[in-house]
């Protein structure tokens, strides 16, 4: 039996997470959860659940329908009091920088690391990476296509590849022209196009943003350099990613896009545990198709991606930029068009220290929120 202790089990990942607990209840099993803001599937999930602890970001004053054998925290921090000494892996499914809270926690506590929370490897991809390899931690890909290659490598993390081949969906307005792009709303963007996925992450997948968060994301997983990740637009979502190998031989992880699978995977590896995903049927599929990014639409891309090839504490700007200009763009105070514009501004406002510790990230991190804020006046 495998012990879990899940970070954010009140969002998407959170909630399929539960999903693949429930249907392998011989194989694993809930120690902790950590909620965020919706109480009403938070107190369903302890209930269910009964985890040892169980703590919840928004405050709640009733907690008699809290199990008497499970602690309980709340407040936006409580989080930190989640990753328990029984929890044999951590499922960090948080949104955001804060993420990597949970991940150097667990990373100090000794415990492996199922990571959903890409956003901590962009961030402080080195940082975690390297104390991880210090303590001796597994960190094993939830996001779809790193399960892929991950896959694709056999689970060798240092399995030798000529090239990472990302695929993208090309989000939600993949088919959108220029002069449209200005006018385009949250409501439109979320209407993904193949995964049902959280808010933020729907909007990256409709900048782009999210693929160049994968490609640094990879880059710190397979420890390998940008020029040897490649991104293909992949509209079907049905191959997850592709590693061409030393002899130029490219294997693909293909299904139906369904997150119970790289989920299962990250918790049970190297053994597969039964899905309820369909079988591919590929009469009825008829064609794959692959397409160049179009760089003058999603300009967001490689603006990220630069960030990160000049290091230090760029990414950690251009994140912490993007996390408050979607949540304008998602409450209707700035345009689509405008996400750009925060980052870029961002990230020529920041004058770049080379420290890299945890301090000099939240430091990045908050200078880029600030700026944001302040260019758009709200
Ligand atoms: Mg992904």
């Amino acid at each position: 039996m495998k012990k879990v202790a899940l970070i954010g089990s009140t969002g998407s990942i959170g909630k399929q997470t539960l999903s693949v607990v429930r249907r392998n209840s011989d194989k694993f099993q809930i120690v902790s959860l950590a909620g965020g803001n919706n109480v009403g599937d938070f107190l369903e999930q302890v209930k269910e659940f009964k985890p040892k602890v169980a703590t919840l970001a928004s405050p709640l004053s009733d907690t008699s329908q809290i199990p008497s054998q499970t602690e309980f925290f709340s407040g936006e921090d409580a989080f930190v009091n989640a990753i328990i000494d029984e929890a044999d892996i951590v499922v960090v499914a948080l949104v955001g920088f804060k993420g990597i809270i949970s991940v150097l926690d667990a990373i100090n506590k000794g415990k492996d690391i199922a990571l959903a929370n890409k956003e901590s490897l962009v961030v402080g991809g080195g940082l975690v990476m390297q104390k991880a390899k210090e303590k001796g931690i597994n960190i094993t890909p939830i996001d779809s296509e790193h399960s892929a290659v991950w896959q694709a490598l056999n689970f060798d993390f240092n399995a030798p590849f000529n090239k990472i081949i990302l695929t993208a969906s090309g989000g939600a307005f993949r088919d959108r022209t220029k002069e449209e792009m200005p006018f385009l709303t949250a409501k439109d963007a979320l209407l993904h196009p193949n995964w049902k996925m959280g808010a933020k992450i729907t909007i990256d997948c409709a900048t782009l943003v999210n693929k160049a968060f994968e490609v640094i994301e990879a880059k710190w997983l397979y420890n390998t350099t940008f020029d040897k990740i490649d991104v293909i637009i992949h509209r079907e979502s049905i191959i997850h990613s592709m590693v061409e190998l030393n002899d130029k031989a490219v294997i693909a992880q293909m299904s139906y896009p369904d997150m119970e699978l790289p989920i299962a995977l990250a918790l049970s590896y190297p053994e597969r545990v039964e899905s309820n995903i369909k079988s591919l049927d590929f009469g009825a599929l008829q064609k794959l198709t692959f397409e160049k990014v179009d760089h003058d639409r999603f300009p967001c891309f490689k603006l990220v991606l630069d960030s990160a090839q000049s290091g230090c504490l760029y990414p950690a700007v251009a994140n912490g930029a993007n996390e408050q200009a979607v949540q304008m763009f998602l409450q209707g105070k700035i345009a689509y068009t405008d996400i750009y514009k925060g980052i870029y501004g961002a990230l020529m406002g920041f004058e770049g220290s080379h420290h890299m510790h945890f301090e000099d990230l939240v430091e990045a991190d908050a200078f880029a929120r600030r700026y944001v804020k302040e260019f758009f006046g709200v």
